[in-house]
């Protein structure tokens, strides 16, 4: 006998048993031991959490048997009914509060277990878990609030922690929804150490419950106030790239230096002496630079942007009253030519969300030039546009500037710290 549970006798003093379970015989848990309550206990393959109920005994659903996993369920049934209080606050109009704390409570079970030496091995993931998951992997995931609930149960089992790892890493859903899934597990793992006994450190899981509720409310009052916003309909226009910079893109995979063994620029020899070439160490930086071409701003020259940081896109963007077209104007070394006019797309803004979505997609760093003034349809500048706007800036991780000068300095700045 391996286990606390499996050395608990099988038959309960006020046990109901199953039908099912006189079919099969396998033993099931025994909780009345724990509390001296009135059980039911039900033989379910998957497990449901128990114990919280208003007063001693209750419902309990758990494998029946000792086999490995059906031991491993029971022990996270049973160790409810030693630390998660009776009578825990259900209330019925908010089911969101309530599955919130049930699933931070399972991060405190998971704690209790390990400190006793029998963590569990495996998190158990079901279809519906691994359909959840899958989802946020490939970037379907609208609504974060299942998910977060479900990779924040299975925290503390073995297999969980790095199903969570290989979950936060993944970046394919809306960027608000990443940013509060990864924001959620963050606050789990930096939640407090226990400090008090079991029964009383419910309270831990309250406070961390609450974080949770408001990260998840918060992201729902953002959604909401970005669905409101009307932005003019927004079409993407590729011009051609006629004009290539492919000989400096080539140069700058390398850095001219002095001393080396196979000189590659011999005619340096007769300027500054660095006729050797030395494969850079810095990574060569992707940014991404979206102008603002309506009225207020005037659009720089594409080319000299292209010829320092060969790998940018440079889009820009204006609208007439009811939509506009987003241009890409430089990408892969290569940008439009000196005679493109670009002032044929109207002077209105109208379609900043769409035009700063598009940028939240784009390789990182991401830089909008603009003077921050922006509309929705019919020029029309709004409050809400504005705030829409901020938390698109923060959830895309774009950093905006008024002039393309001020991105350039912070780009070089940051292509040498690597
Ligand atoms: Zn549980």
């Amino acid at each position: 006998m391996s286990s606390e549970a499996s050395m608990l006798p099988h038959a309960g003093r006020r046990r109901r048993r199953t039908r099912l379970q006189h079919l099969t015989g396998l033993a099931p848990p025994a909780p009345e031991l724990l509390d001296g309550g009135d059980w039911q206990v039900e033989n379910m393959i998957t497990g449901a959490c128990t114990a919280m109920n208003d007063s001693a005994g209750g419902t309990m659903r758990a494998p029946f048997g000792n086999g490995p996993n059906a031991l491993e369920l029971q022990r996270h049934e049973l160790a409810h009914v030693m630390i998660s209080p009776k009578g825990v606050p259900y209330d019925w109009s908010k089911p969101l509060d309530t599955s919130i704390i049930r699933s931070v409570e399972d991060v405190r079970v998971n704690e209790f277990l390990t400190e006793r030496g029998l963590p569990p091995p495996i998190a158990r993931v079901g279809f519906g878990t691994k359909t959840l998951f899958d989802d946020y992997v490939e970037g379907t995931t609208e609504n974060p609030t299942d998910l977060l609930l479900v990779a924040v149960s299975v925290l503390g089992t073995l297999r969980g922690e790095q199903i969570v790892d290989e979950l936060y890493k993944a970046e394919a859903s809306s960027k608000s929804v990443v940013e509060t899934f990864r924001r959620g597990i963050e606050l789990v793992r930096a939640r407090p150490k226990r400090r008090e006994s079991w029964r009383s450190d419910f309270a831990r899981t309250i406070a961390l419950a609450s974080q949770l509720r408001e990260l998840l409310k918060k992201w729902e009052r953002e959604e909401e106030l970005q669905s409101n916003v009307n932005w003019g309909s927004m079409e993407i226009f590729e011009p051609a790239l006629t004009r290539t910079v492919t000989r400096l893109f080539r140069a700058r995979k390398f850095r001219a230096t002095s001393d080396g063994s196979i000189p590659v620029n011999p005619l340096r020899l007769y300027t500054d002496g660095y006729v050797f070439a030395i494969r850079r160490k810095h990574k060569v930086v992707q940014p991404t630079i979206l102008l603002d071409a309506s009225g207020s701003m005037h659009l720089p020259n594409v080319a000299l942007i292209v010829r320092e940081f060969p790998a940018a896109t440079v889009a820009s963007y204006s609208a007439r009253a009811r939509g506009g077209t987003l241009r890409i104007l430089a990408r892969d070394g290569r940008c439009v030519s000196a005679t493109y006019d670009d002032t044929k797309f109207g002077g209105a803004n109208v379609i900043d969300g769409p035009a700063l979505d598009w940028l939240a997609q784009q390789p990182a760093p991401r830089y909008w030039i603009s003077d921050g003034v922006v509309t929705e349809v019919d020029d029309n500048a709004t409050e809400r546009a504005a705030r829409a706007c901020a938390i698109k800036l923060r959830t895309g991780k774009i950093t905006q500037f008024r002039q393309v000068r001020e991105a350039i300095v912070e780009l070089r700045a940051s292509s040498r710290a690597r």
